[in-house]
């Protein structure tokens, strides 16, 4: 027997009174069945209903902002300021991907031989999933990225809405809804789910109809969906953006270490440190460990914690902390709050890291490693060890160091040099991804136009004299 969601108020430590009914198997294969006919039907094919959709949502946005605003941070304890950033960049990305979807269906030059002509261009992949992350209930969410850029490569959408922000989620579907109902366009272009599990998520992933999945979220999660998506009779393309731990390198010749730790500390610490781009290592020559740590220190102890997304976030938070309490000092800075995710730090050398395991993955929260290390060479074994991240940053780099920075773009999505890794602009050359475990395939971007490569597919039309 399916129940019902009810979300959380953090700041106020108060459960809100709207709850929300979970979907249902027959739902959920009605809304497949419904994705399909449009994706047979080629309607959503053509650019210009599409821009018809995008720009009568985009109204009905702003419309409801005030609303959604309501919403949002009533289920994500964000602050207003946050939602009106998230916001516009989820109206940017509209109209972006709308303009760049448009440009997608132009067919490269036709390349003339003896015989025959050819001619390339992209398609549409099919009817796709799309899991969202509950850190950015708009970004990334029911409307955020992954959605828009399928919606605007020309392929239907079916979205399981995160149940830590339910209300938003079905608040954007309906808006997303009536707006299909207004233009008179077809139902099965955007369907959306909620579930209290995982059953309907994984049911959608394995559906023989599904022909994508885009996913934002933590490791685990993208992995078993990854793994479902292979394991089908027909495997299908299953993006998965995950966790990444983001290690800023501080070099001796930083230009500003005090700006610098400064500008890391407010990263770690914006928004609870709930970020997939949070710098969640700091290497920094041991001849400036303890100024690099007393300033984290200060930075830390003057800045308020900030409740968490939900109290199952701050639940895996705090045992985090705790299983790397086995092995060393944790520091946490603030009086507890309920639910505040309080800033946290521990401090030791790249050696001892190199051996503990619990620290070689992601704590989403306000937590950092600083790390001392001997000499930059020493630096490759930390690459080695953690694998592919969506970012590495660098303070200070001169030609003596030029090695290590090559060295580790094997390793990177993007590469950072003297700013922190938090603030992913939607724009061309932005890459947001990398090589495993940051994503399941590190050619692809889940932001920017190159996002819309996920779902097309080129065919070739071959015409013979
Ligand atoms: P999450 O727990 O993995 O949830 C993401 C979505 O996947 C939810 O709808 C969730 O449903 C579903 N899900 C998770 N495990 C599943 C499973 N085994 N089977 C079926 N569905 C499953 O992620 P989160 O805690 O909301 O988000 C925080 C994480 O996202 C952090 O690790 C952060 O770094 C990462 N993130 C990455 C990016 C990026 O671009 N790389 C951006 C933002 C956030 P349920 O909630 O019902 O489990």
């Amino acid at each position: 027997m399916k129940g019902k969601i009810t979300t959380f108020h953090c700041r106020s430590n108060t459960p809100n009174p709207i709850s929300y009914e979970v979907s249902s198997l027959e739902d959920l294969d009605r809304k497949i069945c419904l994705a399909q006919e449009v994706y047979e039907s080629k309607l959503w094919d053509n650019p210009l209903v599409r821009r018809s959709f995008f720009e009568h949502l985009t109204l009905q946005l702003i419309d409801r902002q005030a609303d959604l605003m309501a919403i949002y941070c009533r289920e994500s304890s964000l602050t207003e300021e946050r939602f009106l950033r998230e916001f516009s960049r989820m109206l940017h990305q509209i109209k972006v991907y709308e303009r760049e979807g448009a440009l997608r269906i132009e067919p490269l030059a036709a390349q003339s031989f003896n015989d025959r002509t050819l001619i390339k261009r992209l398609l549409p992949l099919g009817p796709i999933a799309v899991f969202g992350a509950s850190n950015f209930p708009l970004a990334y969410g029911t409307l955020g990225g992954d959605t828009i850029g399928a919606l605007a490569s020309g392929c239907p959408v079916i979205v399981k809405g995160h149940p830590l922000h339910a209300g938003t989620s079905a608040f954007l579907a309906e808006i997303a809804e009536e707006t299909l109902k207004c233009l008179d366009l077809p139902r099965g272009i955007f369907g959306h789910v909620l579930d209290d599990g995982f059953e309907l998520g994984q049911k959608l992933i394995q559906d023989p109809r599904i022909l994508g999945g885009a996913f934002t979220g933590s490791l685990v999660g993208g992995m078993s969906l990854f793994q479902l998506a292979n394991q089908r009779k027909n495997p299908i393309p299953f993006f998965a953006e995950m966790g990444s731990l983001n290690p800023v390198i501080i070099l001796d010749n930083v230009p500003n270490l005090e700006e610098q730790v400064n500008c890391l500390a407010s990263a770690i610490t914006e928004d609870a440190g709930q970020f997939c781009t949070k710098p969640g290592i700091i290497l920094v020559p041991k001849e400036m460990f303890l100024k690099a740590q007393e300033l984290l220190v200060q930075h830390f102890t003057a800045i308020p914690s900030h409740p968490m997304l939900h109290p199952s976030i701050y639940e895996r938070y705090v045992s985090r902390l705790k299983e790397i309490e086995q092995h060393l000092t944790v520091n946490r800075f603030g009086e507890p709050i309920p639910w505040h995710g309080l800033s946290a730090l521990v401090s030791l050398s790249l050696a001892e890291f190199l051996n503990l395991e619990p620290l070689h993955h992601e704590v989403f929260g306000p937590f950092t490693c600083l790390l001392s290390y001997e000499e930059p060479s020493q630096l490759k074994d930390l690459f080695r060890c953690i694998g592919g991240q969506l970012t590495v940053s660098f303070m200070g780099l001169n030609p003596e160091n030029e090695p290590l920075w090559e060295f580790a773009q094997q390793y990177a999505g993007r590469m950072i040099v003297n700013g922190v890794p938090t603030g992913v602009l939607v724009e061309r050359n932005m890459h947001h991804g990398g090589p495993f475990p940051s994503s399941t395939d590190a050619r692809f971007s889940s932001v920017g136009e190159a996002s819309l490569f996920r779902f097309l597919r080129p065919i070739s039309v071959q015409k013979n004299y």
